[in-house]
């Protein structure tokens, strides 16, 4: 197998394929997490705000997910407290969120994490110096912190460990389908003068290249269909000041949108935004209007940061969530991953489009199921839902 990809989809169907008992070839061109998979809130979560939308079933997912990472991965992901503070403007009242807490404890099947409920008053002084100005409830629950970057790098030392192999820098080209295999071109080491053009033949190629995976998709030949989606960006701002009691999940006074700060690295790490986004992925970045929309809902609920303006940002990133195409908010669209295959009977592509960082085990083990047609049979190595992970060195 040939997966294109180290990001955190790419590095899970490897370590899945692998376990397997596969060959596998891991090609990235840039470096491991080098795309979305760094630049993601770095949360390990059902998805509170996806009961809005009603994908129950994402959600429970999610949550099985976050209980399995917080056991085989605890030095990678931890549990982290909430708050969701409730004002006398807030759009979502306290029933509903009594209501959405309730379900989410339930998806979660009251197992670790599943804690919920409301801060008396008294405790509110404690909060980072949240407005108390008509504040009439603050509801906590609890969700998963990671590093997002350091998760895929252990992921792919599993996948490695198992027996893939990682090339990068390498660069995947064009793909070429026969009746039974891919012949895959691409180039290894850096651009320019030092790189070196290689094919090499697999029974399934793997197309996990995030946002550029609909051009990968479009570079194999015969013609393969690509389905409508759209990239939307995402952007976090870091800034100077700490947040010492937790995560805020807040509404954004603006449009409603949910906004998450939390405390990462010593800093506090405020998003996201959700902005259409066309041209090349590897140049998308923070706009300005984004980080006012950001700082303006900082200034919102933490009056004492308001003096902190775009000059103050000492760091920022942004990403892209690829989307079914559609007309609506980007917000209520499907976080499901498409996973799309060239034929149903022995597929010899299979592209992976959207997701979640929290459920990239789940996807990987649903993608290897979709192409198992096409593979030889092999005697497992290893189970995914049991393989520890652990950060590589310098990522602990
Ligand atoms: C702003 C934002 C916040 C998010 N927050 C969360 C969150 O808190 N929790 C959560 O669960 N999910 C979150 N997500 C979703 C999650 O981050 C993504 O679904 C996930 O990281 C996508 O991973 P991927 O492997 O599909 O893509 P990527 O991480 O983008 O990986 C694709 C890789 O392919 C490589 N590549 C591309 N083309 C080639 C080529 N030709 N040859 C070789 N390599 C190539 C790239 O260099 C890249 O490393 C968020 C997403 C966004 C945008």
């Amino acid at each position: 197998m040939v997966v294109v990809g180290a990001g955190i989809h790419g590095a899970g169907v490897a370590q899945a394929a692998a376990a397997a008992g596969h060959s596998v070839l891991l090609l990235e061109r840039n470096a491991i997490a080098a795309g979305t998979s760094s630049r993601s809130s770095k949360l390990i979560h059902g998805g509170l705000r996806y009961l809005e939308s009603g994908h129950l079933h994402l959600v429970r997912e999610s949550l099985h997910e976050r209980s399995l990472l917080l056991r085989l991965a605890p030095e990678l992901v931890q549990l982290r407290r909430f708050h969701v503070p409730i004002y006398a403007n807030t759009r979502r009242r306290p029933w509903q969120l009594c209501v959405g807490l309730s379900l989410y404890a339930l998806l979660a099947g009251f197992r670790r994490g599943a804690g919920w409920g409301s801060l008396p008053r008294r405790r509110w002084q404690q909060l980072d110096g949240l407005s108390t100005d008509g504040l009439q409830k603050v509801y906590y629950y609890h969700d998963a912190q990671t590093d997002d970057r350091a998760l895929t790098r252990a992921v792919v030392r599993s996948a490695q460990n198992l027996g893939a192999r990682l090339e990068c820098p390498a660069c995947f080209v064009s793909a070429t389908l026969g009746e039974r295999d891919v012949e895959v071109c691409y180039v290894t080491g850096e651009n320019g003068a030092h790189s070196v053009p290689r094919t090499c033949r697999a029974r399934v190629l793997i197309n996990a290249a995030g946002p550029w995976a609909e051009a990968l998709a479009r570079s194999i030949a015969p013609a393969i269909s690509v389905p409508a989606v759209e990239c939307v960006q995402g952007s976090h701002l870091l800034l100077p000041v700490e947040l010492r009691h937790g995560c805020y999940y807040l509404e954004s006074p603006r449009d409603g949108r949910a906004v998450f700060a939390l405390p990462w690295h010593g800093q506090l790490m405020i998003g996201t935004t959700e902005t259409r986004f066309r041209g090349e992925p590897a140049e998308v970045a923070p706009a300005a209007a984004e980080v006012h929309y950001l700082l303006g809902v900082l200034e919102h609920y933490f009056p004492r940061w308001r003096t902190l303006g775009p000059s103050d940002v000492s760091g920022s990133f942004a990403g892209l969530r690829v989307l079914p195409r559609g007309h609506g908010h980007a917000f209520h669209r499907s976080r499901e991953t498409l996973l799309v295959v060239d034929r149903a009977h022995r597929p010899r592509v299979l592209s992976i489009y959207g997701g979640k960082l929290t459920t990239w085990r789940a996807v990987a083990a649903r993608a290897l199921q979709r192409v198992a047609s096409s593979l030889p049979a092999r005697r497992a190595l290893a189970r995914t839902d049991r393989l520890a992970l652990v950060p590589a060195e310098g990522d602990g």
